[in-house]
């Protein structure tokens, strides 16, 4: 149990203070009646789909849905404009700009260090070890009073594994001036267990997954943050009202009705993935495939540079890594259906070595 951590001595104290816009969804929650509050166009759309009314700014349907499918209370999730919006906003919340620091573990996710540009926040870097694991013990030292935000990307992108949970452990417990948000974008493709039922244990714990991947909704724009019922409050205040759209929600819904075709397509990643790593592992223009939980394959080549240009003349897009940091000569490939895999093997095997 994390008895020292404070929230409210985290968050910045004008948000902690702020009155939040209250919009007239907020103002009148029924659904019956004569609504004559929100400006809206009361004869219908210009499309053939009735979009003409706000939606539910707190998405309490759908959280009514998710919170049993992750094992959390509805009050404990947020849902952004992607999960990149819940980064924003959570920098925003806790990060005073030009003095408050946020630390990252390179190689991850682009966005953290991104988002925290944007605010004025400064990054502190520690690369992570060279089995892609999290230096434990020069994260906790690199802590200074100005800390505010931890980032575990597990599993990690773009190296494809998860972090070892034992790390994570010790960086909830050795940090409690902040908070730590693991990114879990990839947790369907793994074995690991989530985060999330571990929200009450650990008050400092921030968890972000997304409906882009698994569950094939990206077009949505809808991510998932689930946190202490306080910080999430702190969440629902700062972010702008309406910012998951109807449309999304309608479809979010229907997601939600049946969570387990989920798993089905999962299923059909994971054994695309086995095939494809056992298969680029066999080329000779390749050195290493790296072991992955998530929907990609990280690829050492002999030479990437030229692995990616040999691709894109052929149109196959991947994601050249070879500038970032641990990952020299690396492709991300993303898993395929059958098919694709196959063309994407086909050309490889043209590429000069
Ligand atoms: C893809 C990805 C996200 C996702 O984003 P959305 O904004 O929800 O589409 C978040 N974190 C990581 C590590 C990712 O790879």
């Amino acid at each position: 149990m994390n008895n020292q951590f404070n929230l409210s001595g985290i968050i910045r104290p004008h948000i902690r203070d702020l009155v939040p816009y209250s919009s007239a969804r907020d103002e009148y929650t029924g659904k019956e009646g004569i609504f004559l509050d929100a400006n809206e166009n009361p004869f219908g759309s210009v499309v053939s789909s009735p979009f003409n009314r706000y939606p539910d700014p707190y998405q309490q349907e759908i959280k009514q849905l998710l919170a049993p499918v992750k094992g959390v209370r509805p009050g404990q999730i947020f849902l952004g404009n992607g999960s990149d919006e819940a980064i924003d906003l959570l920098i925003r919340a806790v990060c005073r700009p030009g003095i408050d620091n946020i630390i990252i573990m390179p190689p991850t996710y682009g966005m953290y260090e991104v988002s925290a540009g944007i605010n004025d926040v400064h990054v502190k870097k520690v690369t992570l070890t060279r089995d892609f694991q999290i230096d434990t013990g020069k994260v906790l030292e690199s802590i200074d009073p100005n800390t505010k935000i931890i980032w575990i990307c597990s599993p990690n992108n773009p190296t494809g594994n998860a972090i070892n949970p034992e790390s994570i452990q010790a960086i909830l417990g050795g940090f409690t001036t902040g908070i730590v948000v693991v990114d879990e974008a990839y947790i369907d493709f793994t074995s690991q267990p989530s985060w999330t039922t571990r929200l009450d244990e650990n008050p400092n714990l921030v968890v972000i997954q997304t409906f882009s991947k698994a569950w094939g909704l990206a077009s949505l724009r809808t991510g998932m943050c689930f946190a202490s019922e306080e910080l999430i409050g702190i969440l629902n205040k700062i972010k702008p009202p309406y910012n998951i759209g109807g449309p999304s929600q309608l479809l979010l819904l229907e997601a939600l009705q049946n969570p387990g075709a989920v798993s089905g397509m999962v299923q059909d990643i994971l054994e695309q993935r086995q095939v494809l790593a056992k298969k680029i592992a066999g080329l000779p223009q390749v050195l290493k495939v790296y072991p992955s939980d998530s929907n990609f394959l990280l690829v050492r080549f002999r030479d990437a540079r030229s692995a990616m240009k040999h691709l894109i003349d052929e149109k196959i897009i991947v994601r050249d890594r070879s500038k970032v940091v641990l990952c020299e000569d690396c492709l991300r490939i993303t898993v395929g259906t059958a098919a694709e895999n196959e063309a994407l093997l086909e050309s490889l095997k043209g590429v000069r070595y």
